[in-house]
């Protein structure tokens, strides 16, 4: 049987099936099954591709870092482009993991009114390889973002985390972002834990419900959730969050509370702290009250003032007031440190300017 020297649109893609799917595929174009193996792990491991493969990803367009955060793009076909975060977390002894924000759509619909991705509303959900490229480029095609850094062999940045906190809400990409977590967590490929991969949703119940029946599948169970809840109530909630008119805060935490439980890990809920909307003593604890009996922790974002903000970003003491009056409630409550703000890498700062005005699709939130 001949083979294709070169790659064409039906060639197998390692950064959009799994091992199996990809040893199956592969099998059609006339390769062993441990030709096909080896050669799916020589691109997740050492960035290493085939020329009977689907072409590698470009490299990234464009490069940002910042205080040790790298943000960086990567152009796709149609000419829009994707934004993804490299952030360092420190530990213990001075050592340090990344995690890789990923997008999964480029925009978003859900109009968020902290949110600079909100400013360009949606111009179109990612493939599964434009989600998964973000990880490899990451590893292999960013060079050296960090001034006191050598890129190992190949280029490798190892990435401990992947969060889908990047533009987008992934709920409303889920089959595609379902699939790129079996292929990030797919031990003949990338090969990153479980739990250490984590979903944030604006709160879609639809999109928890079935992430909720996802992990219950072998494997996956140690998958995380995190949940934009940022309001005390549905009145602050559906003034700043769009979704809220269409799913209540009541209707949120039955979703919550029906998500399967973890033995060791929890449900989070993020909430950007924004001055003068959601950060009175008395808003700490109706989100108390609201979190009692589900078992998850709660993460306070001081806010990042995107372009042409209305509001500020909160100082200090109002932050620290916030987080203790929490605890004080009996809630596991964390503060997140903001990085990457001065490059506009910080939470809720995704988004390029240079895109917005293009034709958004128009996506409701009313069902
Ligand atoms: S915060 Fe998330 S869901 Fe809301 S507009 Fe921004 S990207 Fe979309």
């Amino acid at each position: 049987m001949s083979l294709p020297p070169t790659a064409t649109d039906a060639s197998p893609d390692p950064l959009a099936l799994t091992s199996a799917e990809f040893v199956a595929a592969a099998r059609t174009h006339g390769r062993s099954r441990d030709d096909a193996l080896n050669a799916y792990r020589a691109v997740h491991r050492r960035g290493i591709w085939q020329p009977w493969m689907a072409p590698p990803p470009p490299p990234p367009a464009r490069t940002h870092t910042d205080d040790r955060t790298a943000k960086f793009l990567i152009q796709l076909h149609d000419q829009l482009e994707t934004e993804s975060v490299i952030i360092p977390m420190p530990h213990r002894g001075g050592r340090f993991s990344r995690t890789l924000c990923v997008s999964s759509q480029v925009g978003c619909a859900m109009g968020c009114q902290f949110c600079e991705t909100a400013q360009m509303g949606l111009l179109r959900s990612l493939t599964v390889r434009e989600i998964v490229q973000q990880l490899h480029v990451a590893r292999f095609l960013v060079t050296n973002p960090f001034t006191d850094e050598t890129p190992p062999e190949h280029g490798h940045f190892d990435i401990a985390n992947i969060v889908f906190m990047g533009m987008g809400e992934p709920m409303d990409n889920l089959d595609a972002v379902l699939q790129s977590i079996r292929i990030l967590c797919d031990m003949n490929g990338p090969a990153i834990g479980c739990s250490r991969v984590t979903i944030s949703t604006v709160g879609r119940t639809d999109g928890i419900r079935r992430l909720g029946d996802f992990i219950q599948q072998p494997g996956f169970r140690r998958v995380g959730l995190a949940i934009s809840l940022n309001a005390p109530n549905d009145e602050i909630r559906s003034a700043i969050m769009p979704i809220n008119r269409a799913e209540p805060l009541a209707q949120l935490r039955a979703a919550m509370t029906a998500f399967p439980k973890r033995p060791t890990s929890a449900l989070c809920a993020e909430y950007v702290l924004i001055p003068g909307v959601n950060d009175l003593p008395e808003h700490a604890d109706a989100v108390c009250t609201f979190l009692r009996g589900i078992r998850c922790s709660l993460n306070v974002i001081p806010y990042n003032p995107r372009r042409n903000s209305p509001w500020p970003a909160p100082d200090e003491a109002t932050i620290d007031a916030f987080v203790a009056r929490a605890i004080a409630n009996g809630q596991f409550t964390k503060r997140r440190r903001t990085k990457g703000r001065s490059a506009m890498a910080a939470c809720g700062q995704l988004g390029n300017e240079h895109i917005r005005g293009r034709k958004i699709v128009q996506v409701g939130i009313d069902r």
